[in-house]
C-alpha cells in the first residue's frame, strides 16, 4: 500500500485548508462532503486508492480574467471574471455563472464543486463547473448590463462549447444577462450552439427551465414530506429571498396549499401574516424582475405586511423553512430558533445556505433536512433537458418537461434515502453526499489515473 492511501479525516481538511489558503466557503462545502465521504469509501480501498475525494476537491482548471467595460459616464472599469471547471467526468461542465460582488474564487470554487454532486443525482450526463464576476448589476442600466456581459463572453467563449462547458444563470445572471452572453457568443464564434442554458424560448430555450428550480425544491420537499405521511396542506411556510427560486418556490407551495409567511432580499424580510398569495407573488416577480425593486416596498402595496431592516426569517415560527437567497444565510443559533418554534423540514433552496453548524443542529434534531445539493437541482436538471432539446434541434412540451422534472426529484430523493436512511431516519445530506459521489468517483475509476 503507498504511503498517502489512509490519510484521516482530520489529516484530509487540515490538507484543504492547506492547499486553499483564505477560501473558507470552499473549505466548509469540501468539509460537508467529506464527513460523509470517510464513513462510506472507509472500507473501499479502491476509492482511497486512487485519492479520488482528493481529485474531486481539486478543480480540473480555474481560469481566471480581466473583464473591462465602459459605464455610461464614459469611466473604465475593471472587474475579475472567472470559471471554475471541477470535473467532467460524467459530462460536460455545467453550472451556473453569478454576478455579484461578493463573489471570489473560494465562492466559486465551492459552488462549483457542490455542482458536481448535484448534477450526478439528477441521473444526467453533467459535470460539474461555475463561474462569475465580482460585477455588481443592481443600479446599473441594460445597456452597461450589456457591455460587461459582452466584454465577459469575449474571454469566456474559449473555454466553453456544447460539447465542453455550458454555463447558465445563478444570483445576478437571469435572462436578460444569458441573451446578452449568446448574442456576443454567437458572434464571436458564427456558431448557433447549445453553449448556455436559461435562453429565452426564440432562440432555444426550454420552457419552465425558470420555475424549476423553485418547483423542484417544493417537489423534493413533498417527496419527503409523503416519505413521513404529510403534506403542504395547512402549513406554515418560511422562505428567504425574493428572485427567481424564491418566487417560484413559493408559487409551488400555494399551490400544494401551504400558506408562505416571508420573502427577504439583503436589506430585510417582509412578513404577511395574511399569507402571501399568487396575486401577491406575481406583484413581487414584477417589482423586483422587471421594475428591478426592492422586498422592502412590498408593505407599502400590502399595508397587513411588516418589513424588518437587516433581519432574516428565521425567528417567525413555522413548520417549513426554505431558504432561498445565498451561501451562510442560516446559521447555528438560526437552526436552533426553527427547531424550537417546531419546524418540522427545512428544504435549501439555495446553495449551501446552511452553515455547517446549522446543519448540524438539524441533524442532531433528526428533523427533514434537504441540502442544496438534492433540493435545488430542479434548476440544473431542466438545463439538461434544454441541452437535450437543442442537441435534438427540437422542443419538447410543456406536460412532458414538468413530468420529467416531477421524476428527476423523486428520482433524487429515492438516491438520497438509498444512501442516508437510518432506521426511521433518513440523513439527506448523507444520502446526498454519498449518492452523488458515488457516480463521479466510478467514473473516474474507470479512467484510471488522468
Ligand atoms: N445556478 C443553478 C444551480 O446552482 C443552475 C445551474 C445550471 O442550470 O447550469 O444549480
Amino acid at each position: 500500500m503507498a504511503i498517502s492511501d489512509h490519510v484521516d479525516f482530520p489529516a484530509f481538511i487540515e490538507g484543504v485548508k492547506r492547499r486553499n489558503p483564505g477560501q473558507s466557503e470552499f473549505v466548509q462545502a469540501v468539509q460537508e462532503v467529506a464527513e460523509d465521504i470517510f464513513d462510506f469509501i472507509q472500507d473501499k480501498e479502491q476509492y482511497h486508492h486512487y485519492q479520488i475525494l482528493r481529485r474531486i476537491a481539486e478543480p480540473d482548471r480555474v481560469v481566471s480574467f480581466r473583464v473591462c467595460w465602459e459605464d455610461d459616464k464614459g469611466n473604465i472599469r475593471v472587474q475579475r471574471g472567472w470559471r471554475v471547471q471541477n470535473n467532467n467526468s460524467i459530462g460536460p461542465y455545467k453550472g451556473g455563472i453569478r454576478f455579484h460582488p461578493s463573489v471570489t474564487e473560494s465562492v466559486l470554487k465551492f459552488l462549483a464543486f457542490e455542482q458536481t454532486f448535484k448534477n450526478a443525482l439528477t441521473g444526467l450526463p453533467m459535470g460539474g463547473g461555475k463561474g462569475g464576476a465580482n460585477f455588481n448589476p443592481k443600479g446599473k442600466s441594460d445597456h452597461e448590463v450589456m457591455r460587461f456581459c459582452q466584454s465577459f463572453m469575449t474571454e469566456l467563449y474559449r473555454h466553453v462549447g456544447a460539447d465542453v462547458d455550458v454555463p447558465a444563470g445563478d444570483i445576478g445572471v437571469g435572462g436578460r444577462e444569458i441573451g446578452y452572453m449568446f448574442g456576443q457568443y454567437k458572434r464571436i464564434t458564427n456558431q448557433f450552439t447549445g453553449v448556455l442554458t436559461g435562453k429565452g424560448l426564440e432562440y432555444g430555450g426550454s420552457l419552465i427551465r425558470t420555475e424549476a428550480t423553485g418547483y423542484g425544491a417544493v417537489y423534493f420537499l413533498m417527496n419527503m414530506l409523503k416519505e413521513k405521511g404529510q403534506d403542504l396542506v395547512g402549513k406554515a411556510v418560511v422562505i428567504s429571498g425574493s428572485g427567481n427560486v424564491a418566487t417560484h418556490a413559493a408559487e409551488k407551495v400555494v399551490q400544494l396549499g401551504g400558506r408562505v409567511m416571508t420573502l427577504s432580499d439583503s436589506q430585510g424580510f417582509i412578513h404577511d401574516p395574511d399569507g402571501i398569495d399568487q396575486e401577491k407573488i406575481d406583484w413581487v416577480k414584477t417589482h423586483k424582475t422587471r421594475r428591478r425593486g426592492r422586498i422592502a416596498e412590498y408593505v407599502e402595496t400590502f399595508t397587513g405586511a411588516t418589513f424588518h431592516e437587516g433581519k432574516t426569517p428565521w425567528g417567525v415560527p413555522c413548520d417549513v423553512a426554505l431558504p432561498c437567497a445565498t451561501q451562510n444565510e442560516l446559521l447555528g443559533e438560526d437552526a436552533r430558533t426553527l427547531v424550537a418554534n417546531g419546524c418540522m423540514a427545512v428544504a435549501e433552496g439555495a446553495n449551501m445556505p446552511t452553515n455547517l453548524e446549522g446543519v448540524h443542529v438539524f441533524k442532531d434534531a433528526k428533523i427533514l433536512f434537504a441540502p442544496g445539493k438534492a433540493a435545488n437541482a430542479g434548476g440544473v436538471a431542466v438545463s439538461g433537458l434544454e441541452m437535450s432539446q437543442n442537441s435534438g434541434r427540437i422542443s419538447w412540451k410543456e406536460a412532458e418537461l414538468q413530468q420529467l422534472l416531477l421524476d428527476i426529484m423523486e428520482g433524487i430523493h429515492s438516491r438520497c434515502l438509498e444512501y442516508g436512511r437510518r432506521g426511521d431516519y433518513v440523513d439527506y445530506v448523507k444520502g446526498a453526499n454519498i449518492a452523488g459521489f458515488k457516480k463521479v468517483a466510478d467514473a473516474m475509476l474507470a479512467y484510471g489515473v488522468v
